[in-house]
């Protein structure tokens, strides 16, 4: 048997936080736990919001942290080629078809009553031959991929048995802009499929992402990796971690004098593998991980975690 995939993702969008941190730091676990291997790659394939910096910062961050690798960085951005083959192959196969509709199409569709999530209705899936050269000839198209119209069902590690429509998903989805820019749907389902990850740990922000994956793993006849949707980790008043709370960035945390142990304490507490919030290395959390101990609900932060972590020294 080879040993299981697993792949830690980030995005060098910004540096990384203690959100992105508990997710990495849960998927290291599910993978050393199982003596898996980790693949490191850099999501970079919006060029417009990646920066070269923040990858930079990004791998030192992961190791001040003790979140090693066995393989890469590996980056997007090269793999071009390599989607532009996968699109045009679906779009070949009759799953995936070009679409005029402008920013302002969209919107009007999405105010229409569909509930929560806007739901693109396949408007450019059925245009004729003819049609589609014309308006080719006027302006370049994005690709959709077409959603199956079943729903999709699937058993995750954390969230159990999961169900989702295609309604749910937003129906049928682009995979590459007008722009030329592919989207991250296809680029992730391509890079987990060529990179053989067997399973997926990340953000339950990204559960509605899995069916659009999944039909791009069916289109291409590739096994499915399985999936472990981690809580999101909120702060103390409910909101999710973002830009603005740069002072728990890690590079912010390390700054200021944080301990890298104080932080996997901090995270290893908020799983549930650990009684009390003490300091504690990566490796002694190992043998004793499971999935079982994690809450299927976020996680709040405690109200005062930089202060929390500068008093662990
Ligand atoms: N790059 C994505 C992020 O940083 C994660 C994508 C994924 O894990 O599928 O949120």
């Amino acid at each position: 048997m080879h040993p299981p995939r697993f792949r830690l993702a980030p995005s060098p969008t910004g540096y990384l936080h203690l959100g992105n941190a508990w997710a990495f730091f849960l998927c290291w676990l599910a993978a050393r736990h199982k003596q898996g291997t980790i693949v490191l790659r850099i999501e970079d394939v919006d060029t417009a919001r990646c920066r070269q910096a923040y990858a930079d910062a990004i791998l030192e961050d992961l190791a001040w942290l003790g979140l090693t690798w066995d393989e890469g960085p590996v980056a997007q951005h090269p793999r071009i080629p390599r989607y532009t083959a996968v699109l045009e192959h679906l779009v070949a196969a009759g799953h995936a078809y070009p679409c005029w509709c402008s920013r302002k199409d969209l919107q009007e569709l999405a105010s229409a009553p569909h509930g929560e999530t806007p739901v693109y209705p396949g408007r450019c899936r059925s245009l004729s031959e003819d049609e589609r050269t014309r308006r080719a000839a006027l302006r370049p198209p994005a690709f959709r991929l077409i959603l199956p119209d079943t729903a999709c069902h699937f058993d995750d590690a954390v969230l159990g048995p999961i169900q989702l429509t295609p309604a749910a998903c937003g129906g049928d989805f682009p995979i590459r802009r007008a722009d030329g820019l592919f989207a991250y749907q296809l680029a992730v389902a391509v890079d987990d499929l060529d990179g053989g990850i067997t399973t997926v740990v990340r953000g339950a922000d990204l559960l509605s992402s899995t069916p659009r994956q999944q039909a791009i793993f069916h289109y291409l006849n590739a096994p499915l990796p399985r999936y472990a949707h981690v809580p999101l980790l909120l702060d103390a008043t409910g909101q999710r971690l973002a830009k603005r709370h740069s002072a728990l960035s890690l590079r912010a945390l390390r700054h200021v004098g944080v301990r890298p142990q104080a932080v996997i304490g901090l995270l290893a507490w908020l799983a549930g593998l650990r009684p009390s919030c003490t300091p504690c290395g990566m490796e002694e959390l190992i043998a004793d991980f499971a999935w079982a101990a994690l809450p299927c609900h976020p996680v709040h932060l405690p109200p005062d975690p930089l202060g929390m972590l500068q008093r662990q020294r």
